[in-house]
């Protein structure tokens, strides 16, 4: 059966992003659909009962220390949403674990799905996000996508 791979469902054009908008990416929706890849779209911001349109987050630690109890998730007005954002980690990780999952396309710079680069304090730096953090820590293989390309700006 073909591979089946966690897609951040704005990449693929949901309108999941906590300002209402989307990242579509339609290189990478060709790329998947190239290789014979089965998006398996997911958003842990939403699954965690978060809403859209919602406050944006950032970590006031890295991944890593939050997925160990030491630091929080935080809006920008300051509220502690540290476990919706676990809640949506976590669902990203069962989803992978129930689909058979073991490769993951997300979007870079989010403090969910950042791979590289995520928001510590409301600055980029290097890191992943906090799903991102839980899938590595359980084998799945994540690359960052920046997002929003189009056919016409592909090389
Ligand atoms: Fe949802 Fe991740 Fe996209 Fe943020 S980056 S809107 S958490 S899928």
């Amino acid at each position: 059966r073909p591979e089946r791979v966690l897609v951040s469902a704005c990449l693929l054009g949901r309108s999941c992003r906590y300002d209402g908008k989307d990242n579509g990416d339609q290189v990478l929706g060709a790329e998947l659909e190239a290789q014979g890849l089965v998006a398996v779209p997911f958003c842990p911001e939403e699954h965690g009962g978060l809403g859209t349109p919602r406050p944006p987050a950032w970590l006031t630690a890295s991944a890593e220390a939050v997925l160990d109890g030491e630091g929080q998730l935080v809006t920008d007005a300051g509220r502690d949403v540290t476990a919706q954002f676990r809640a949506g980690a976590e669902g990203a990780l069962e989803v992978c674990q129930r689909e058979g999952v073991r490769r993951a396309f997300l979007k870079e710079r989010s403090p969910s799905c950042g791979c590289a680069q995520t928001h510590v304090d409301d600055r980029v730096v290097q890191g992943p996000g906090l799903t991102t953090a839980l899938l590595l820590r359980a084998g799945i293989e994540c690359r960052g996508v920046e997002g929003r390309r189009s056919r016409d700006d592909a090389d």
